[in-house]
Parts: C-alpha cells; structure tokens; sequence
C-alpha cells in the first residue's frame, strides 16, 4: 500500500508513543491509531467495503474523521468527507453523486441522514453514538473487525489510485466532486512540509473543519505525515482557542482570515499567552493589512497561502521572510508546483499585467468525479484553470487579484472587486465589505459596496466612499454604497456575490 492507508504503520514503526490525536482531554499515540485504523478497516471489510468504493463521513472535527480517512485508504477505497453545514437536499446530491455506500456520521447529523436515508444510495450507515435501528455503532465495527482481524490487510494501493472526493464550495452551481489521488494529496503533503518547515514536534490546533480541502491537507495530514500532534476542535470558538493554545503549546495552526480576526477580538487577547505559536498560515482569501498588524504588535507574522480544492490545495506560499517586502502577495508556487499567468489564448501575459492563473503539477487533480465535461473544460493543455486573476511581479510573486467572473467592466475599465475591498476593510469601522457591479446607462456597469460596519461604529454608505478619494483611482470608486448587518455567505464562508446581486444589484 503506497497510500495514505499506510501512514499510521508507517509512522507506528517509527515514533509508537508520540501523540497522534488529542481531543476531549484524549490522547491517541501514532500506536493506538494504527490499532484502532486496523480495527476500523476490518470492519468496514466486514460491511462490505471494496477497493474503490467510497465510504463518506459527515459531523464535526473527530478522531473518527480520519480514523475513517486511513481504514478507508487501507482498503483502497475513496473517503468523501461532506460538509456538515450543507442541508439536507445539498448532501444527498453528494451521496448520490459520489456514490457512497457506507456513511458515518455523527450524532448531531443523525435526524439530517435519517431524512434523505431514501433518496441516498447508502447501503450502510455507521452511527459514531453507538447502534441504533438503522446504523450500526462506529466502536461496534471498529471492536468487531478488531476481534476478527489478526492479519493485516494488505489490499494494493496505488498513488494513482483515487484517496478523496471533495466537493468544492462553488459560488455558482452544483458542487462538484475533486476526486485527488494519494499521490495528489502526498505531495501537497510533502509541499507542507518544505515550506512551512515542519518538524516532529508540531501540535496543531485542528479548528478549521476537517471537511474542508484547507483544515485536511494544509494542516492536519501534514502534521501526521510528520509525526506531530494534532488538537481536533469539533467547533471553532475564538475565547476557546485562546485557552487550547496556551494549554497545549500549540505551535500551528491554520486558519482563514474571519477566523483570525475574531480571535483577536476576544476580551482575553492582551492577555492571552501565545508564545509557543510557530506557524501560523492564513488562506482562502486576501488577509486584510489591517490584521496583519494586529498580530505582528504580538509578533506573529502571517504565512500566507493560495489553493483551491482541486489542486489539493496548496499552490501559493508566502513565507514570513517576505512578508513585509511583498505584503498582499499569496507568494511563490510550493515546491512541486508550477503556475503561470496566462491570457484567453494560454499565451503568459507580461509581469504586472492581469490574467488567469493556472496551476500544474503532482498535486492537481485529474479530474471531477464522474464529470468529464467539466473536468475537459477546467484544463488547458494539461493546466488547470483556476479562474482567479492574478498578476506577477518582477519577481515571479503573484497577487490574486479577483474572480475573472466578478470583475466588473465601468466604461470599458476593468474593476476587480477584491481591490476595492481591500481599500474598504482598511477602514476600522468596517468588518466586512463586498463590491459587486450594478447595471448603469452611462458606464454599463459601476461598483456598489455593501458593507458591515462595526457595531457602534456610526459609518454611512458616503462617509465609506469619501475615504477612498485619492486612494483608488476615480473609476475604481464604487458609486454607491450601503450598510447591512451581514453578507450571505455559502457553507465554507465564501460571499455569495450572486445572492449579492440578487438582494443589492437594482440600478
Ligand atoms: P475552493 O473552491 O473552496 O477550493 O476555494 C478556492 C478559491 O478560493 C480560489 O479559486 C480563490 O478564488 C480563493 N482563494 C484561495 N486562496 C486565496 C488567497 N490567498 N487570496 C485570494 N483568494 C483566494
Ligand atoms: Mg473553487
């Protein structure tokens, strides 16, 4: 077995009694986890589980999650980790889609699964709280194929042999499954590891959910693959993360930018004690300068990271080296990644200029499950478009500018929403701001910005523009803008611009 199946006897060879998994005041050695994993796959062999079938996983961060991740990948069978903030429609499209026969889910997604139990096609479902009359008990299967499995199982398992199915977030449209092979989601591993120089004695603070691309592969697989520990958070608090840093020294942790700034504005943040923190990565959106600062007065500096869940994800790195010097920079491609920055035609466009940014190597995927259509028309010469603009400087740095599909075009100039954004959120007074484009007579289309002032903060849509003169050119200046008390986000908290354009987009 060359795949992640493998990992936890790989790595209970090596270092038996360091801790793998700590969660609810549990600690799980890298030994206890191939113990439990073994258990784990016998019995899901036991329920019928073959190479290639899948086997999906909805609830929150758990051991369980990737105790079921590697029994899976023993098997050679594909994980679909689902997204436990989806309803009820949205998950059975996965299950049909991806196909999956055995289902674990935790309690607090019991009446969820019972509800599409008919429209799925889940042959199996496997209950983390024990037996029930239509689930078997999740330490049932596991203590059973225990019991019953003295040798190992030694199923081939090929890098090229499919390990996951995520379903991207998508703004727009169906999700659609990133099927990544383990050999995507072992170099995107080892990527992690050059270039955050990660060590055995790594504890990283799991919060982000383990369903999404980021939590999964640009933390916690890292971190075992290494030998490290990892905390599991079932739920994200800012006042709790505070205390589990200082409590378990944790030196890593991951995170997108909303996270981030909520933590910083706990009560308890002065007086927090963070200094074991090593590493700490920002991703999956722009990081506001104004929260670079705030953690830099407590000399933190931000990694920061560009991907997307088709390449697995990690494409762009910034290093804390460079974090000043090329501040709003996602950085260089990882190690065993290659981008460029490309016109319609794939042809590169000139440093400084804008175009697509598309990404090759052995992390990207092959393709959408099941999707040919859709996978034929995300690649270009064997490049994955990314449809994100970006440009690069001199040096070969690249700055994500917006979503090519987002850009609004104000008589005849391209505006890229993110920019303004960014000019925006460096205002205090406002949490949170998106620019979308309303239909104009004169210019065709000019930018509007709905904004989240904070509470207290008496900040009007004029008051908002008025700063921006003399920071943005004149064109880039929304022509209006208006308060809300939030913006409409999709489950892994991207701002659904066209839910945005419904509710704000009249002239
Ligand atoms: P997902 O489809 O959920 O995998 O998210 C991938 C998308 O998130 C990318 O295509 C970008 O649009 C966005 N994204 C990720 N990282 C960054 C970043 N550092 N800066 C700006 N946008 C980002
Ligand atoms: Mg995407």
């Amino acid at each position: 077995n060359e795949g992640l199946g493998s990992w936890p006897a790989r790595r209970a060879r090596k270092t038996p009694d360091a801790a793998a998994l700590v969660h609810g005041g549990r600690t799980i050695t890298y030994a206890g986890l191939l113990a439990r994993v073994s258990g784990l796959a016998h019995g899901l062999r036991d329920l019928g589980v073959r190479h290639g079938d899948r086997v999906g996983y909805l609830g929150p961060n758990h051991p369980a999650f990737l105790e079921t991740l590697f029994a899976a990948g023993t098997l050679g069978a594909v994980f679909v980790p689902l997204n436990t903030r989806l309803a009820g429609p949205e998950i059975a499209h996965q299950l049909a889609d991806a196909g999956v026969s055995v289902l674990v889910h935790a309690p607090s997604h019991a009446g969820l699964v019972d509800g599409v139990r008919d429209r799925a096609p889940v042959r199996e479902h496997v209950a983390l709280d024990g037996p029930g009359p239509w689930a078997h008990g999740y330490e049932e299967v596991r203590a059973r194929g225990a019991e019953a499995g003295a040798a190992p199982i030694d199923v081939p398992v090929s890098l090229d042999d499919p390990c996951m199915i995520m379903y991207t977030s998508g703004t727009t449209g169906a999700a659609k499954g990133a099927t990544l092979t383990h050999g995507n989601v072992t170099w995107n591993a080892i990527n992690v590891l050059i270039d955050h120089d990660l060590t055995a004695g790594e504890v990283a603070l799991v919060s982000a959910p383990l369903f999404h691309t980021a939590g999964l592969n640009m933390l916690a697989l890292p971190v075992l693959l290494k030998g490290g520990a990892c905390v599991l958070v079932p739920a994200f608090d800012p006042a709790a993360t505070l205390d589990l840093v200082a409590g378990h020294r944790v030196t890593f942790m991951f995170g997108v930018p909303t996270m981030f700034q909520r933590i910083a504005r706990e009560p308890g943040w002065d007086a927090a004690d963070l200094s074991s923190l090593r590493i700490l990565t920002c991703g999956g959106a722009p990081v506001p300068p104004s929260l670079i600062e705030t953690y830099q007065k407590r000399g933190l500096t931000f990694l920061q990271g560009y991907g997307m869940t088709e390449a697995a994800p990690g494409t762009l790195f910034l290093d804390a080296a460079h974090a000043e010097s090329k501040a709003g920079s996602a950085g260089v491609p990882h190690f065993f990644s290659d981008v460029r920055v490309v016109a319609p035609d794939m042809t590169d466009v000139p440093p400084g200029e804008t175009g697509e940014i598309v990404v090759r190597g052995p992390h990207v995927m092959r393709g959408y499950w099941g999707r040919p259509d859709a996978t034929a028309a995300a690649f270009t010469d064997g490049w994955f478009r990314s449809g994100d603009a970006a440009r690069l400087d001199e040096d070969g740095y690249a700055y994500i500018v917006d979503r090519i599909k987002d850009v609004i075009i104000s008589g005849g100039e391209n505006v890229y929403p993110a920019e303004v954004e960014h000019a925006i959120l460096a205002d205090p007074d406002v949490l949170e701001c998106a620019v979308i484009g309303v239909p104009d007579e004169t210019w065709g289309e000019v930018g509007r910005a709905v904004f989240v002032p904070r509470p207290g903060a008496r900040l009007t849509g004029d008051a908002v523009l008025a700063r921006l003169d003399g920071r943005l050119a004149r064109y880039k200046i929304p022509r209006s803008a208006v308060a809300a008390s939030e913006l409409p986000r999709n489950a892994s908290g991207k701002i659904l611009k066209g839910r945005l354009r419904e509710e704000y987009g009249e002239p």
